[in-house]
């Protein structure tokens, strides 16, 4: 199969109906790899064969569309409270291969983690390309998209799902009549909420447990660790969704 390649919209230029010309660091990849004028390549979800290279650009022509797999059947969004660095680039890492298809970080009160504007703009960048790597190296031939990191208010405010499982250690709640409920109802599309290493204050989990969409579990009596607590939940909800 051809190799892939994930390219954002930002760096493609449509040159017609099907053809396209794509910039940025994947350009650099495919000359790396020594790709070459004729070559076929996958970028995105299309294949695509070479048709023009300079230094910086690749013109493809459109062939057909890739055979879609590893796509995952359940639409979840992860909310993550930001956490310290390599457990973020973990958990996206892991999130992304385990089949979440959002992430969108956020800071609430007892997040350690300090971001001004310019380096949250790094932080995203940095993330992406994990997710993006992530995608390549699973088999997925979709992508996930690392969004704008919110503040808590913002984070009420875009808590759209149908159903969203707010994992809160001091819940007596359980999950799997949640989970029963979700399969009752058909839900395919749903949130999970993450806490940061010091957890939600309680003003706070009140505030997110009177949405009418939110749920709140409990992931056992043991305190998981946050990333721990994201890939558990994680892993049940796929493997309710998807068996
Ligand atoms: N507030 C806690 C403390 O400082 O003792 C710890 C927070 S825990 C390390 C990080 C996040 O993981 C929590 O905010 C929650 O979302 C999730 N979590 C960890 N253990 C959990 C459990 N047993 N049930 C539900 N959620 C859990």
């Amino acid at each position: 199969m051809a190799r892939r390649f994930i390219v954002r919209d930002d760096d493609i230029t449509r040159l017609n109906d099907k053809n396209i010309k794509i910039k940025g660091t994947e350009v650099k990849h495919i000359q790396v790899l020594r790709h070459n004028i004729n070559d076929e390549i996958i970028v995105n979800e299309n294949i695509y064969k070479i048709i023009d290279m300079t230094r910086d650009t690749i013109d493809l022509e459109y062939i057909k569309e890739a055979l879609v797999i590893g796509v995952p059947k359940t639409n979840i969004t992860l909310y993550i409270a930001f956490l310290k660095s390599d457990k973020m680039d973990y958990l996206v890492q892991k999130a992304v291969e385990i089949g979440v298809k959002r992430i969108v970080p956020f800071f609430s009160k007892n997040v350690v983690v300090k971001l001004d504007e310019k380096s949250k703009v790094k932080r995203r960048e940095k993330l992406q390309k994990i997710a993006d790597e992530a995608c390549k190296q699973c088999g997925r031939m979709d992508t996930v998209n690392i969004e704008e990191f919110l503040n808590f208010n913002e984070l009420k405010d875009s808590l759209k799902e149908d159903k969203i499982f707010f994992a809160y250690e001091a819940s007596k709640d359980s999950l799997r009549r949640e989970i029963n409920d979700m399969k009752q109802r058909n839900i395919n599309n749903i949130g999970i909420i993450i806490g940061a290493e010091g957890g939600f204050l309680e003003s706070e989990a009140e505030e997110l447990n009177k949405l009418d969409n939110v749920c709140c579990v409990s992931l056992g009596e043991r305190i998981l660790r946050a990333e721990t607590a994201a890939i558990n939940l994680l892993s049940i909800l796929i493997y309710e969704m998807e068996e």
